[in-house]
């Protein structure tokens, strides 16, 4: 392969994958059985279901896409904050039963809870009446969060649409924001590793600069998400070219919450197959190198 096609991302694979993807375990819309319906229906051969700090949707997710060709690749989203910026942290091939990362997941749960209450209280002094129990109630079994309760200020008529919502009330600095139990990127990555996964920075064309990202890449960070719906074409290209000098795997999805926006966005931000493949083999090297370190041990025992 010359440099030049090395440095190109692959143009027109035959197999398709969307590693970004959110249920109703945080704030997406759909249920498992939905979402791998979806993708079934979009052509995907491997969907990463990543909801933001839980995983209780994957065990299903598998379950449902044994009777289709689709294979679920379990993830993660961490939310980490990095001197006042919130950092999204992906996790790849994680053992969704790691007891630390099901200690954190339970910890973050309940602060969400408790964040969402304060919110809808600061609303509460700001004019705007919402029953939580319904919005604990419509946001089902997993990660409340902010869009839950952008989703009740639309339907009690408060704002017009879900961005109002943020852009008035809910969003960074905004009148009911508040700010969420935080982790840093360095203790997400090490939450990652430890549950055997991979960690990606996500969408990190937002707002990170290229030497945070170099300090994520010395505390351990495995790759980037380069393709995202935030991503303009020339970002994607620009990352891209990051992650090959920086010797990073890369990922990439539509980020799809569900249609809350009108608009269906699971298919249209997918990534060649070979993502997927890059990521596997890491993995095997990594596994290679722990039997390594094992019988070293035991030669020294
Ligand atoms: P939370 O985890 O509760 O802080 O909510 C974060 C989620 O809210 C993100 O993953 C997005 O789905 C959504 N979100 C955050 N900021 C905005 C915004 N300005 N406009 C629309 N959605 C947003
Ligand atoms: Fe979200
Ligand atoms: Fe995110
Ligand atoms: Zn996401």
């Amino acid at each position: 392969m010359s440099s030049t096609e090395k440095n190109n991302l692959p143009q027109s694979p035959t197999y398709w994958a969307d590693l970004h993807l959110h249920t109703h375990a945080s704030d997406g819309l759909y249920t498992p059985k939905q979402l791998v319906e979806l993708a079934v229906e979009k052509g995907l051969c491997a969907i990463g279901i990543t909801d933001h700090d839980a995983v209780r949707s994957i065990k299903p997710a598998i379950e449902e896409a044994e009777s289709y060709n689709l294979e679920i690749i379990p993830g993660v989203e961490l939310s980490t904050v990095d001197r006042q910026l919130d950092v999204h942290i992906l996790g790849y091939f994680i053992d969704i039963k790691n007891k630390r990362m099901l200690h954190y997941i339970q910890l973050f749960q309940e602060e969400r809870v408790r964040r969402a209450k304060k919110i809808v209280a600061k609303l509460y002094d700001l004019g705007m009446k919402l029953n939580l129990d319904l919005i604990m109630q419509n946001a089902g079994p997993g990660s409340i969060g902010r869009p839950h309760i952008a989703d009740a200020l639309m339907e009690e008529g408060y704002v017009l649409s879900y961005d109002e919502a943020f852009y008035k009330f809910l969003g960074n600095n905004k009148p009911a924001y508040v700010p969420k139990y935080k982790i840093s990127p360095s203790e997400g990555i090490e939450l990652i590793q430890n549950a055997g996964g991979l960690s990606f920075l996500a969408h990190p064309g937002l707002d990170i600069t290229t030497e945070t990202i170099a300090g994520y890449i010395k505390l351990g960070l495995d790759g980037i998400e380069i393709r995202h719906p935030k991503h303009s074409q020339h970002k994607v290209n620009e990352l891209y070219q990051f992650a090959i000098r920086h010797e990073l795997l890369v990922s990439g999805g539509s980020d799809c919450h569900g249609n809350r926006k009108g608009q269906e966005m699971m298919g249209l931000f997918n990534v060649p197959y070979q993502f997927v493949d890059d990521m596997k083999q890491k993995l095997e090297i990594i596994k290679g190198m722990s039997s390594v370190t094992i019988t070293n041990t035991n030669e020294k025992m």
